[in-house]
């Protein structure tokens, strides 16, 4: 059959299993280096209530989340996009 990608849409390279990890939308399990991981910071305070706060100067902690998106769902929720192939070798944040 045919090979769509040299790398099957992963990062593993010649080393031999990755782990796997589950997708925060749909629990479907991917292997830990095709999955796409996000960070982000939740704050446990009401937004408004934060500023309020922050504003008399006090300090609100934020827990740090990461989020794992199995291919599918990173594309449905627009986290990447189809690029042209001239630049589809950039990485990062555009
Ligand atoms: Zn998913």
């Amino acid at each position: 059959m045919a090979k769509k990608r040299k790398s099957g849409g992963r990062a593993k390279g010649s080393s031999g299993k990755s782990g796997a990890v589950q997708c925060s939308k749909c629990g479907r399990v991917v292997p830990a280096d095709k999955a796409k991981k996000y960070t982000k910071r939740v704050s446990s305070v009401d937004p408004q209530l934060a500023r309020e706060l922050r504003k008399q100067g006090s300090f609100i902690p934020a827990r740090r989340v990461t989020e794992y998106y199995c291919v599918s769902c990173a594309v449905h929720s627009g986290r990447v996009q189809i690029r042209q192939a001239s630049e589809r070798r950039t990485r990062g944040r555009r």
